[in-house]
């Protein structure tokens, strides 16, 4: 049985209607040169939404952590110029009231998916929330972890599939698009479907966003980078905005197979500011 989809909102934009939003940018925000190249790009192709980590959960802890408070002078100049919400990850309640004022739609990650503290402390911002799937996670424990942000008292969650952890290796996660079908069928949240961690390969991301559009995605969010190689989080796995675009016009197409749509491609993007803001200021 179809469920109907409990709309999430996100600044102007619906995650859960007709339209298929995509979320994009870089997995961390660098610097102020990196990260408004990147959503430029992503902002032309057609992007709904911005990414991009202030506080990283790396696995090694000599890698880089983020930008952390630096990011936000950063954040405020680039959404001035392209009025697009931000969706960034929280990595520890403490972080919640300082990103309060910057961030548009709090990203719980995989790692924390369990961590109820952080969740019952979002519960009370009422800010939407995008809950990804741990990496081992049954779709019922996602699910009732989606359900301690709803008793809580928000309503504004939305399920994200980044993939869940098996034997492959040939991949970096297994995308689970089962999961993607059974969300659809058996409950009302709205999905978001990551193929950068899902696939952790460029070369796939077409193929598996369209599929995952095929499967009820009401959403895709996607690693987008100005220039991969030298990404400090996640390089292997960022698109270039040449295959951004290209992935954006062939999920164009599936969605209209599936009566939904992907906004169109902008011609114009302001520079506002970017002459006004002094990158030395950053340091890493
Ligand atoms: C991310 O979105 O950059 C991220 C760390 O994702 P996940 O929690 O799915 O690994
Ligand atoms: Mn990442």
């Amino acid at each position: 049985m179809q469920h109907s989809t409990r709309i999430v909102k996100l600044g102007d934009i619906q995650i859960g209607g007709p339209e298929i939003p995509v979320i994009a940018g870089p997995c961390a925000i660098e610097s102020f040169d990196q990260f408004f190249n990147s959503i430029q790009g992503v902002y032309q192709a057609g992007a709904s939404a911005m990414r991009g980590g202030i506080y990283k959960m790396r696995t090694n802890p000599q890698s880089f952590q983020g930008l952390g408070q630096q990011a936000y002078p950063i954040i405020e100049t680039v959404k001035s110029d392209f009025n697009m919400p931000l969706v960034s990850e929280v990595t520890d309640p403490r972080q919640i009231e300082l990103m309060m004022p910057h961030v548009d739609m709090f990203q719980v990650g995989s790692r924390n998916m369990y961590n109820y503290a952080l969740l019952r402390e979002l519960a009370l911002t009422k800010k939407p929330i995008l809950l990804k799937r741990g990496f081992s996670a049954t779709i019922d424990e996602w699910i009732q972890a989606a359900n301690y942000i709803l008793q809580g008292g928000n309503d504004q969650v939305v399920l994200c599939e980044r993939g869940i952890r098996g034997f492959e290796t040939k991949t970096r996660n297994t995308l689970d698009l089962n999961a993607v079908a059974y969300i659809k069928q058996h409950t009302n949240f709205a999905i978001v479907v990551d193929p950068s961690h899902g696939t952790g390969r460029p070369e796939l991301m077409l193929q598996m966003s369209g599929a995952a559009i095929a499967a009820g995605a009401d959403a895709l969010m996607l690693e987008v980078h100005v220039k991969p190689a030298e990404a400090l989080s996640d390089a292997a796995q960022a698109l270039s905005l040449g295959q951004f675009e290209q992935i954006m016009n062939s999920c164009r197409r599936v969605a209209k197979a599936v009566d939904r749509y992907i906004a169109e491609p902008r011609k114009l993007a302001l520079q506002k500011s970017k002459t006004h803001f002094n990158n030395q200021e950053i340091s890493l």
